[in-house]
């Protein structure tokens, strides 16, 4: 089984298919892992239904298809929330605030950033996806250009205008992860935005009009003052919190001396994996990098 990504879909959606439900930026889940849609569709019952769904997808209340994981559809929900930012229809009847979310015996809401572990690859790929659109969905209620309300495309993963013709499809925002190896050992480095003691490798978004390679090199010497070469590509991973694709690197410390900016990087050295401080879970690019590190040059 794999989860396949599609927009368009070829049946009608059935009970067992699966649901991806947030609330408050949270995932549903139950005993049993991610929920289906009959099961779903219970707690959004307690919110009226389709009641709030409006062209642009205000509240996604009637879910968005995503894909397929075997047999089974995939669909992204989202519950509306009361007062600014949510559902627009809130004076209509049937919606309800989210102070009144009661999910069933057995289901409650998780962040997925904390529960990507506890997922097995597919549904973590289409939960990761379902993330990302409701991110996406909540911040393209109207055009950019003329200010009409959007309406779903219906040939493509995007939004359109039908007063000026403009498209919007979603944003990912890329950025680069990279482990730098020095005389056999690894940089990891404690951001200021890090749980205490947590150390990691570096990362950055990338800029307009950057290469990969060039924005690894700035990120690199802006965060920890030292240049790099032979910067090579290792792997990528959706990482929609919001919106991000991580594009793993490798590359080897080549001058300067190593001095973090005291802005993101507070601390940053030189590790062998025997004194490795703490470092991210498995489920992140970061832990992957960190592990391919440990079994290329200690085992
Ligand atoms: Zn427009």
């Amino acid at each position: 089984m794999s989860f396949i990504s599609g927009y368009k879909e070829d049946r009608e959606k059935r009970g067992c298919d699966f649901a991806f439900l947030f609330g408050n930026g949270e995932l549903l889940v139950s005993a049993n892992g991610v929920p289906s849609v009959a099961e779903a569709e219970v707690l959004l019952a307690s919110f009226g239904g389709g009641a709030c769904q409006t062209e642009s997808g205000r509240s996604l209340q009637g879910g968005v298809y995503l894909g397929m994981i075997g047999r089974r559809s995939c669909y992204a929900y989202r519950l509306p929330e009361g007062g600014k930012g949510g559902c627009d229809n809130l004076s209509k009847a049937g919606c309800a605030s989210p102070a009144g979310i009661k999910p069933a015996d057995g289901q409650q809401f998780v962040t997925l950033r904390r529960y990507l572990t506890e997922l097995d690859e597919d549904i973590c790929a289409a939960a990761c996806l379902a993330a990302h659109i409701v991110h996406w969905n909540d911040k393209t209620h109207f055009c950019g250009r003329c200010g009409t309300e959007f309406s779903w495309h219906g040939r493509e993963r995007a939004k359109h205008c039908r007063t000026c013709g403009n498209v919007e499809f979603p944003r990912i925002s890329p950025a680069i992860i990279i482990r730098i190896i020095k005389d056999g050992k690894l940089l990891l480095a404690h951001n200021r935005s890090f749980p205490e003691g947590r150390y990691s490798l570096l990362a950055g978004f990338i800029e307009m009009g950057e290469t990969i390679e060039e924005a690894a090199a700035r990120e690199v010497k802006e965060e920890a003052g030292i240049e790099i070469e032979n910067i090579r590509y290792l792997a990528s991973q959706c990482w929609p919190f919001p919106d991000s694709l991580m594009i793993g690197l490798t590359a080897d410390y080549k001058s300067g001396e190593l001095v973090p900016d005291g802005e993101e990087i507070v601390h940053a050295d030189w590790y062998a994996p025997d004194s490795f401080p703490s470092i991210p879970g498995q489920g992140t690019i970061a832990r992957k990098i960190i592990d391919r590190y440990t079994t290329e040059y200690y085992s």
